[in-house]
């Protein structure tokens, strides 16, 4: 299986719109963060965690026009914002329907934001509308695609939910502030951990980087690559250098052989 970093930015992006600082003017490729998805591979089937606003350009970068599966965390619009185009890999696919997989709380965010595109009874009018599948799933109960079978886990991001994933011996957790007990117990030393951390300061909805380290000290999974960062997190190479053995800081196109 293998894990493609499309955006590992947080919901601004880096570099951010207007801003001038070391990081957003870095000539580092891995300083320019597309917002955070990814892909995973195998079994001949391609799953993407998230389609927010950079979607489209991550397909085209990477040569991208199938997805069997899509997995979405929560509704925030940095990890939705590309569902419109989605509309291109219905046609790329031979107008298959596309297989979403979410919770409730997703759902719901999906039907008011997409309602033109996904409404909540009947098929849409909207010209061009991908025919799609919905699933609603719920943490704790796994669930399987075509190839794989999806363990969709619990986490808080703040007062509001979301939707982890872990597949094998992949933990996917984006947009988290508080992980209940059940799903650390997921955790293993076998465990790669895709883990959320935004930046240095704290803040009420994300891990920080300090709070994202005490988690992994914790649940001591075997390695952790950070995503969702802003460029309030300083520039890579930097946070590199200071991070733990087994802590990375992921960047956009980095592949993973799991
Ligand atoms: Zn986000
Ligand atoms: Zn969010």
């Amino acid at each position: 299986m293998e894990v493609l970093f499309l955006g590992t930015g947080a919901s601004l992006g880096v570099p951010m719109i207007g801003c001038t600082c070391e990081v957003c003017t870095s000539s580092d490729p891995r300083d320019k963060r597309l917002r955070t998805s990814v892909l995973i591979s195998g079994n001949g089937e391609n799953i993407l965690i998230d389609a927010g606003p950079d979607f489209r350009e991550q397909m085209l970068r990477h040569g991208i026009s199938g997805i069997d599966a899509f997995l979405i965390t929560h509704p925030h619009r940095d990890h939705i914002g590309g569902l419109d185009d989605t509309r291109a890999v219905y046609y790329a696919m031979g107008k298959k329907p596309l297989q979403f997989y979410a919770e409730d709380f997703t759902l719901e965010g999906v039907y008011k934001y997409y309602d033109y595109l996904f409404p909540r009874e009947g098929t849409s009018d909207y010209h061009g509308a991908p025919g799609a599948q919905w699933h609603r799933i719920e943490a704790g109960i796994p669930f399987r695609t075509e190839k794989h079978e999806i363990f969709p886990l619990r986490a808080m991001h703040g007062h509001m939910p979301v939707t982890g994933f872990k597949t094998g011996n992949l933990v996917y957790l984006t947009d988290v502030k508080s992980v209940p007990e059940q799903t650390r117990r997921e955790i293993t030393n076998n465990t790669v951990l895709v883990l959320g951390a935004l930046h240095r300061r704290p803040h009420h909805l994300h891990f920080n980087l300090e709070e994202a380290l005490k988690f992994v000290a914790e649940t001591k999974p075997r390695r952790t690559y950070l995503i969702h960062m802003s460029h309030w997190m300083g520039k890579h190479e930097a946070l590199e250098r200071e991070l733990p053995p087994d802590v990375f800081p992921a960047y956009d196109g980095l592949r993973i052989e799991i």
